[in-house]
């Protein structure tokens, strides 16, 4: 069994003294009530809830996996009383709006319970996100009817959600799909076609799940420019809000994969199912875009939160493992051999998992109060800031995040060694639940696409400098402080190579658009360290400060972990660098016919 207890010191050091949660998230329209005080009693609730009740099931779940049997999905035992008592307990409406039923938290807040919840139990995670997704699409997208009709359900949890895009010969490239809509005549459509890999696509959580799929209609202007929306319930809803017949859409299988194996991932057979058209047609992928956006950073927060659960365990592990003697001598002499975390290289694993998790947990936290903030801000122009930060963000959390979180996991069960690799301490799974999140929701080298070809040169650089110019303007500030000086070189110095990267791609990538494409995985590496750096500096401020008081322990692990950050991380960059101004010449020079 895993050893994990939700990290909420750390997740209150971040709202109270890093980002200032009551002054940028309780202060918006509607967010009244939810400072900082209410935010972590939910916090303490939820990590009971996920402690207690879903990581006892995580294991089991794993070596139960889904079973499919004539055309219906069970979950692994004790999946549906967990659901129930989540759904119950309000966990699944803690965001949504309270005109449907929701609680109207903070978004913040769902990233942070997020977390808690692939700690502990990922698989789980996937059933309630996925309805997440589908009650963002249509929140966003649906009308009144389709709002009314919906939304409560979701809310609530009775009903699911899945989002339906990938067929067996459209992956990324979306504008392949073949599945079809056709107008029956009575404002609704037949839907026809096979999606695959749909996570959450049947099981027997909810009375009724809400598929959300991507089709064409006839005569749809090709590749993804003609690509609608549609609304397929599994149970037809009846003009009263009841559920009506089984509507056209069967599970015709699930995968067997290698992680996240109690969540069901489905091959959905659509024939002639009714569904309803989800705002305009022909704008399906730019709806399901906004809802993936949301999707994305919180794929991104999945790496996080496994990560937290291989750190703490390796820790754990390592404090009472006994092998060898500590180089200088022995360490705990009564003892036939020290704990294996005297050793330099298990510390160095230990240390590296820390500073990516706590670094990334600040970033995710920055990015999850700058969704509110774009959301709420009385301010036009404060909103824009916001979702502009956000824009860029999220390709680096969903891409960044979700690297580390393997790496992170595989590191885990290097703390462990052949303990780790067997079943028995559960290392083993986290690596195989890790592996995913790289690849859905846009595949990590897409997002890496994203940041370049898109995001980078949005609005002539504007989204760049919501970034640039808080770095800045932070170094700026503590240039004159003594104290700060070993933090804030390195982020100087990597902010200046961020910089002249992004220069030499933007100029590169105009004349010969391989360069970008060659450069992308690495500008976002980058882009990440410099991120985590910005964030290991300010957590640094704060800390520094705080050596003389009561919690000058916490503070010295900080400044502990920064320094750890900033010498033998963040170095990292300079290969980066070093590969982005290579240029493609040696990836495209090979021949195909040599590969
Ligand atoms: C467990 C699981 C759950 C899933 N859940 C869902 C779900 O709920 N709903 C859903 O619709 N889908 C789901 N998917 C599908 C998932 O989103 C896709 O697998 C993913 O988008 C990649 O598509 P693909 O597998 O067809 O790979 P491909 O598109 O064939 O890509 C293969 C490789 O080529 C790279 N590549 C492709 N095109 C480019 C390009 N233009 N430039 C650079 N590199 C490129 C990719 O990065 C990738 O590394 C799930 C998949 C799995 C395995």
């Amino acid at each position: 069994m895993v050893t994990y207890a939700a990290p909420l010191e750390d997740i209150r050091f971040l709202l109270n003294e890093l980002l200032d949660y009551d002054g940028t998230v309780a202060g918006l329209p509607g967010y009244e009530e939810a400072s900082a005080d209410i935010v972590e009693a939910v916090l303490e609730e939820g990590a009971k809830f996920c402690e207690n009740e879903l990581l006892p099931l995580n294991r089991s779940g794993d070596e139960e996996g889904c079973i499919f049997e004539n055309g219906v999905v069970r979950t692994p035992t004790g999946f549906k009383e967990a659901y129930k008592a989540f759904a119950e307990g309000g966990w699944t409406g803690l965001a949504c709006d309270p005109a449907y039923g929701g609680q109207g938290l903070p978004k913040t807040l769902q990233f942070i319970l997020e977390e808690l919840i692939c700690s502990t139990n990922l698989s789980f995670g996937m059933y309630p996100g996925l309805s997440h997704g589908a009650y963002n699409a249509l929140v966003l997208h649906g009308s009144d009817e389709q709002k009314t009709t919906y939304l409560p359900k979701l809310t609530d949890g009775t009903w699911a959600g899945t989002m339906c895009l990938t067929e067996p010969h459209s992956g990324t490239d979306l504008g392949l799909i073949r599945t079809k809509a056709e107008p029956n005549g009575n404002g609704a459509y037949k839907i026809t076609g096979t999606k695959i890999f749909i996570s959450a696509g049947e099981h027997d959580l909810t009375e009724n799940i809400v598929h959300l799929v991507l089709a064409k209609l006839p005569g749809a202007p090709p590749g993804s420019r003609g690509i609608s929306l549609f609304i397929v319930p599994k149970f037809q809803v009846k003009a009263d809000g009841g559920l009506g017949p089984r509507n056209g859409v069967a599970c015709g299988s699930i995968e067997h994969k290698m992680g996240i194996k109690a969540s069901s991932t489905c091959v959905l057979n659509f024939d002639e199912a009714e569904g309803t058209l989800v705002g305009e047609p022909h704008k399906g992928m730019r709806y399901m875009f906004t809802m993936m956006n949301v999707a994305r950073l919180a794929v991104g927060i999945q790496g996080l939160g496994l990560a937290e659960t291989a750190y703490q365990s390796a820790a754990a592990y390592a404090k009472e493992r006994l092998q060898g003697r500590a180089l200088t001598g022995p360490k705990n002499p009564d003892k036939p051999a020290d704990p294996i975390i005297v050793h330099p290289d298990v510390r160095r694993n230990l240390l590296t998992m820390r500073a990516y998790n706590e670094g990334a947990r600040a970033l995710a936290l920055w990015c999850g109060m700058a969704v509110d903030v774009a959301e709420k801000h009385p301010e036009p122009e404060t909103r824009q800031e916001a979702d502009d930060l956000v824009a860029l963000l999220t390709p680096i959390i969903k891409a960044f995040f979700t690297d580390y979180g393997f790496e992170a996991t595989n590191l885990g069960v290097q703390v462990y060694g052949g303990h780790g690799y067997i079943r028995e301490h559960g290392m083993e799974q986290l690596v195989r639940d890790a592996r995913i999140a790289q690849l859905y929701e846009g595949a990590n080298g897409i997002q890496a696409l994203d940041l370049v070809g898109r995001k980078m040169g949005q609005n002539m650089g504007r989204l760049l400098r919501r970034f640039f110019h808080p770095v800045q303007a932070f170094v700026d500030e503590q240039q004159g402080e003594p104290r700060m000086a070993e933090f804030v070189m390195p982020l100087f110095k990597v902010l200046g190579r961020l910089q002249q990267a992004t220069l030499h791609l933007a100029q590169q990538g105009l004349k010969d658009p391989e360069e970008a494409g060659a450069a992308a995985s690495d500008y976002l590496r980058l882009f990440a360290l410099t991120a985590l750096a910005f964030m290991w500096a300010r957590m640094a401020r704060v800390a520094v400060d705080g050596l003389e008081g009561e919690r000058a322990a916490f503070y010295r692990s900080k400044l502990a972990t920064a320094r750890f950050f900033m010498t033998r991380l963040l170095p990292q960059s300079s290969g980066h660098f070093a590969a982005i101004m290579a240029g493609k010449a040696a990836i495209m020079e090979l021949e195909e016919a040599a590969f």
